[in-house]
């Protein structure tokens, strides 16, 4: 035959042990989360049961077949709990180990007669095929969750494994594979063995892929939003505006009043908790495609998409007065911040957005000079005063 079975496990065993000393290498750098620490384990585990059972007949079947299964069906398992803790859905550890001993105990109870070779591959077969579509199904969860696109990658590999080990359960079920001589002439067998190996490589390529993925995103969200708000920054709010095209929107340009006294009165810390109590009253009552800036300072930009002047300004108003009530409810304040806004919109035909902020910051400086707590809209037909 062109493939030798044996040789081909103990490929999958080398893979698997060089896999698993990278991941675990990467892990002891510190500058990962804990998920290549569990993955690292699968590979090793899953490495040590291959070399076991690619033992077969050169040391006892105890060893080799019920050690090398056992130890198989660990690591396909903290497989599983290597990506439940990527997504952030660690499982309790001793229930899981637990889980590991309880779906183990059936390989050690199936005797190691020859007859019972084909039971035993088709146990550990379905056993491996659940564990890879559960590892499909949280790797879907991330995509949905995240969108991390290289998530989808992880499906697609786990979906093609988990139907090799379906396909192996039933030529376990039929007697096709398995027989008293398991490494002896099936080529199916040799070439899922085969496959094994280029899975193991393309599964440990999609975790990293997508754990570049993530700390990408994370840094672009770290980069764009302000830490203390949560809102956007000038340069997440940029990245948005091109996509507003030329839809009708209307722009809120809002600044505290009497912010600097408070800071003076109640120190920077009682100033912080107030900027984020505007971010979050202001989050309530605009809708999550709206976009929040902080412009810098005390002074927020409300973008708000397909909505008009006359809207706008009603938006305005009713974030003016939820922040008048929030702040009253604030305990131990002399100050009492309030807001003034200033309005202006872009219609149908759309137009440059730095008119736009031109537009209302005049009229927030309106606002400002009557006597602050006030909502000002630029009205196209009317200049501001
Ligand atoms: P006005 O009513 O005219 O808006 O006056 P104001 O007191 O709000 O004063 P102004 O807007 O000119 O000053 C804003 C102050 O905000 C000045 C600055 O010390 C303070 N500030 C800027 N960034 C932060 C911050 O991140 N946290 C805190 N606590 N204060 C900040
Ligand atoms: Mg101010």
């Amino acid at each position: 035959m062109l493939l030798d079975l044996r040789t081909i496990y103990f490929i999958v065993a080398v893979s698997c042990f060089v896999l698993g000393i990278l991941q675990l290498a990467a892990y002891a750098t510190g500058r990962f989360e804990r998920w290549p620490l569990w993955w690292g384990l699968s590979n090793l585990l899953v490495g040590v049961g291959s070399f076991l059972v690619a033992l077969r007949n050169l040391v006892p079947t105890s060893v080799s077949i019920d050690g090398g299964n056992i130890v198989t069906i660990a690591g396909y398992m903290l497989m599983f709990f290597a990506v439940r803790v990527f997504s952030g859905r660690a499982l309790d550890q001793r229930t899981f180990w637990l889980a590991i001993v309880l779906v183990s105990v059936p390989v050690v109870l199936i005797v190691s007669d020859p007859s019972a070779v084909s039971a035993r591959l088709l146990y550990v077969s379905v056993i491996c095929c659940l564990c890879d579509l559960a590892v499909a199904r949280e790797a879907i969860g991330i995509v949905r969750r995240e969108r991390l696109y290289s998530a989808a990658l992880l499906v697609g590999l786990y979906v093609c494994t988990a139907a090799i080990f379906a396909v192996r359960s039933i030529l376990a079920a039929t007697g096709e594979i398995g027989g008293p001589d398991p490494f002896g002439s099936s080529a199916i067998h040799s070439w899922m063995a085969v496959s094994a190996v280029a899975f193991i490589m393309l599964r440990s390529m999609a975790m990293v892929l997508m754990a570049a993925e993530r700390s990408r995103n994370q840094l672009t969200e770290l980069a764009h939003h302000d830490p203390l708000t949560g809102a956007l920054n000038r340069g997440g709010l940029a990245q948005h505006l091109p996509a507003l095209g030329s839809q009708p929107v209307s722009l809120l340009i809002i600044d505290i009043d009497h912010f600097k006294q408070l800071n003076d009165r109640h120190g920077h810390a009682a100033g912080d908790d107030m900027l984020r109590l505007f971010a979050s009253v202001s989050r309530g009552i605009m809708r999550s495609d709206d976009l929040l800036a902080r412009q810098g300072g005390d002074e927020f930009l409300a973008v708000l998409r397909n909505v008009s002047c006359e809207d706008a300004v009603a938006i305005a108003e009713r974030i003016r007065l939820a922040f008048a009530a929030a702040v009253m409810q604030q305990p131990d304040l002399a100050i009492f911040p309030t807001l003034s806004i200033g309005v202006a919109a872009r219609g149908e035909r759309g137009g440059d957005f730095e008119r736009l902020m031109q537009k209302a910051d005049e009229a927030l400086y309106r606002s400002k000079r009557e006597g602050r707590n006030r909502v000002e809209a630029f009205w196209e037909n009317q200049q501001a005063a």
